[in-house]
């Protein structure tokens, strides 16, 4: 393989950054080894694609830190055919990291620069499994629904209800809630038609902006 293809520092990233730090799941780690992320960020900023922290994508947005990926994943679970649904598609990376995992993903961007950025990037690599949609993620897409599992990749100041609506029985959702500058991830999972919530780790995202989230600045 030729150097440019930064496999060496996608290893070291899933060794020092993940591994190290106590994810352990199989899949996930084999995902992100595989998942080329310096072709989700702005070309200047290859060089840094590995690095252990978030990257500005324009528009204001961000690609999550690399940990943060790994962590929210493992957390998500998702299996084999599972149908999920991802909030905030950004640059597409955590939606090819999810395609690597499941069936099919459903991922809601609400700019469409960045949407139609991610669709095509996607479909490039091959991910033939993902659709991108345009709109307010904080309603889900209860046409494609119901889903396995449900990822906020965004944060908002409480689960947001259309999300919950749209979870298979047995299903989970991680969702990062709190204030505009600080969040704890939150792992909501339906029982029976009841709703169990547990929390993970603290987070910063950029905020969910929408009819159940932030409203915009
Ligand atoms: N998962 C992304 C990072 C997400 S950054 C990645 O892997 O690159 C958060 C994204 O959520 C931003 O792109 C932002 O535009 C989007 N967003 C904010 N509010 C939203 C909403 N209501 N619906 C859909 N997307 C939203």
């Amino acid at each position: 393989m030729d150097a440019s293809d930064f496999s060496e520092e996608r290893n070291q990233m899933v060794d020092a950054q993940l591994a190290a730090r106590g994810i352990n799941d199989r899949r996930v780690l084999a995902a992100m080894r595989k998942v080329p992320r310096h072709l989700f960020v702005p070309a200047d900023l290859r060089p840094y694609a590995y690095e252990d922290h978030p990257l500005a994508i324009g528009h204001g947005q961000t690609i999550s830190q690399p940990y943060m990926v790994g962590i929210m994943t493992e957390v998500l679970g998702p299996g084999e055919g599972d149908r999920v649904l991802e909030i905030g598609t950004g640059s597409g990376y955590q939606s090819a990291v999810l395609a690597e995992l499941s069936g099919e993903v459903v991922t809601v961007e609400r700019n469409e620069m960045l949407a139609g950025m991610a669709a095509d990037r996607l479909a490039g690599l091959g991910y033939s499994n993902v659709r991108v949609m345009v709109g307010d993620g904080s309603q889900g897409w209860p046409e494609l629904g119901p889903y396995d599992r449900v990822m906020v990749t965004a944060a908002s100041p409480r689960v947001p209800e259309p999300l919950k609506a749209q979870l298979k029985e047995g299903g989970r959702l991680v969702c990062p809630v709190g204030s505009r500058e600080l969040q704890t991830l939150w792992v909501v999972t339906r029982t029976r038609g009841a709703y169990e919530t547990g929390t993970s780790i603290n987070c910063v995202f950029v905020p969910l902006v929408g009819r159940d989230g932030w409203a915009e600045k």
